[in-house]
């Protein structure tokens, strides 16, 4: 089984969302540019959706054309609507993420509407971006996967049903997000089987949240069943404003060191990647920024893979 793992990083998006400080585009695309010359080859740059709703969103058209500019990078950005997604396409992403709620609370909550109105919405804007002659991949994520901080759990079956419901309506690939930071190993593994059961690799990403300090631990059970691709945020900025008690994505720099030392080359140069650090520190002074990698420093028993 292949051994490369790609990491996509969240921060620009998932990390500021819930941010109280407003980060300059200028400094938006100096960190971007800071992640790809680590090696991060895809990021996911922001989120195309109302300014009113996340106003650290405002300026994303101008982040995703800034971004394009670094060659070899993988843009992506978030859309919620077809609005978003003609307005992701026009600025020139190269990935459109759509997060899809499983539990029908949650994406009433997020947007105002439940989980089957929302595959519907997904099949207008798979229909509109493949009428269109420039390509855009179509990544769609299942929110709340592992569970809800309004519903609760959410059963295996229903994951697996959403999820080959937006296989059937031709998204390209399914990742499996942890909104809330619920999820624990061994579910995990089995909403993995799970859903490969319905979908086969069509699911091929995990977007997980440190909320109970599982994240990594989650990380490794997908990456048991076959997972190559995590999404992750430096430093474990993050959350989601409409899930209460949300806390950051798992830490970029604590999974390349996992990966890198199990044996997993993730073509980032975890030096490196600990010093952008200091840009988000400069520009976000109110956030926390956890991480046991930067906290301890890089230990010299650390042996990272060949790329
Ligand atoms: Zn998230």
């Amino acid at each position: 089984m292949a051994k490369a793992v790609n990491i996509c990083e969240v921060g620009p998006r998932d990390g500021l969302q819930m941010a109280q400080g407003r980060m300059a585009t200028d400094t938006k695309l100096r960190w971007i540019a800071q992640l790809a010359a680590a090696g991060l080859k895809e990021i996911e740059v922001g989120s195309f959706v109302s300014p009113r709703m996340i106003p650290q969103m405002a300026d994303t058209g101008d982040v995703v054309r800034g971004a394009l500019a670094i060659e070899g990078l993988t843009v992506c950005a978030l859309a919620c609507n077809l609005k978003g997604a003609i307005a992701a396409h026009e600025a020139g992403a190269h990935v459109l993420a759509i997060p899809i709620s499983v539990s029908d609370t949650h994406s009433h909550a997020n947007v105002n509407k439940g989980t089957e109105a929302q595959v519907e919405m997904v099949r207008s804007i798979v229909d509109w971006v493949r009428a269109q002659p420039r390509p855009m991949r179509i990544d769609a994520a299942t929110a709340t996967a592992f569970g809800c901080s309004m519903e609760g759990g959410v059963p295996l079956d229903r994951v697996a049903r959403v999820a080959a419901a937006l296989a059937a309506i031709g998204v390209d690939r399914i990742a499996l997000a942890d909104t809330v930071g619920y999820a624990h190993p061994a579910l995990v593994r089995d909403t993995v089987r799970a859903v490969q059961d319905a979908i086969g690799d069509r699911l091929h990403k995990l977007h997980l949240h440190d909320t109970m300090g599982l994240g990594l631990a989650n990380a490794l059970a997908g990456l048991n069943e076959g997972i190559r691709d995590f999404d992750a945020c430096l430093a474990g900025l993050g959350g989601c404003p409409f899930a209460p008690g949300a806390s950051g994505n798992v830490v970029t720099e604590d999974l390349v060191f996992m990966l890198e030392s199990m044996g997993f080359p993730t073509g980032i140069d975890l030096q490196q990647l600990v010093g952008v650090r200091t840009l988000l520190a400069q520009s976000l002074p109110g956030e926390t920024l956890r991480g046991g990698v930067a906290m301890a420093g890089i230990p010299q028993t650390f042996q990272p893979q060949a790329a």
